[in-house]
């Protein structure tokens, strides 16, 4: 797949007062911000579903910034319906995965394992390495460290381990190394918030409605599966987070604390 085309943007020569308005218009219409476009984002969830709940809003803002978005969905979650037989639930499931791919423009994997039974092993890093190798994200999204669900710690250490396999010359696959991994973030997961503090705060103001559209393509967001109040409970916590961060609906991300330290010349 090649890379997005070169943006043309206006000279920045001093124009005529009667342009520079419409000069700054075709700026922000033509000359998307420094360093978008040129973003790859690999959205990492144990279970489908988790990915979109989570970081589908920041994924639908980045589709829109003209960013490639990609979700892997480790396992389907197919475990989840006291009602139905896994076989039948993951069909479901996968078809709902999908659909709410589609309605957020993001491309979207699946790996091979089955609810319940992700472990951290070096198999699984080596898989997901490989993943990483061919989808060639420059942001990688993916469970906190801490959860209450074992897959999803599990989902954790795989793809950090995989996010560095994928840069080693010496991991030998049949995809050439990846280095070009700019970040490793963390996502806001209800199941995941012990120890987790948001760090990063992303505008998703325009993009909930996007958000809404693709999350409610699964039944169990809809309500009526799990007591938990999916859609209610993150919609509020955008609100939450943006309302600390002064915009009407924010995505929080963590990061490694090792990734928090700072180097300057000076005080910023
Ligand atoms: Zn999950």
């Amino acid at each position: 797949m090649g890379g997005p085309p070169a943006l043309e943007c206006p000279p920045m020569r001093a124009p005529g007062r009667r342009l520079r308005p419409l000069l700054a218009v075709l700026s922000l219409l033509v000359c998307a911000p420094a360093g978008a476009a040129d973003r790859t984002i690999l959205s990492i969830g144990a279970h489908a579903g988790d990915a979109e709940i989570a970081t589908g809003a920041l994924l639908a803002r980045h589709k829109r910034l003209g960013d490639r978005v990609v979700m892997l969905h480790l396992t389907l979650g197919e475990g989840g319906n006291p009602k139905m037989s896994p076989a039948a639930y993951g069909e479901q499931k996968k078809r709902e995965a999908l659909a709410a791919a589609q309605a957020l423009g993001a491309e979207v994997l699946f790996g091979p394992w089955r609810d319940g039974e992700l472990r951290d092993t070096e198999e699984a890093a080596r898989w997901v390495a490989d993943v990483i190798r061919q989808v060639k994200p420059t942001h990688v999204i993916t469970h906190w460290k801490q959860s209450l669900h074992p897959d999803h710690a599990a989902a954790h250490r795989i793809v950090n381990a995989a996010v560095l396999l994928a840069s080693l010359e010496g991991f030998e696959s049949a995809h050439p190394r990846h280095g070009g991994v700019r970040g490793v973030y963390y996502a806001d997961n209800w199941e995941d918030a012990e120890g987790f503090t948001p760090y990063l705060y992303v505008d998703v103001t325009e993009d909930l409605a996007a958000w809404k559209a693709a999350v409610t393509s699964y039944e169990f967001i809809r309500g009526g599966i799990s007591s938990f109040p999916y859609l209610e409970y993150y919609e509020a916590l955008a609100r939450v987070r943006g309302a600390v961060a002064g915009k009407r609906f924010a995505v929080s991300l963590e990061v490694d604390p090792f990734a928090k330290k700072r180097v300057l010349d000076a005080l910023p």
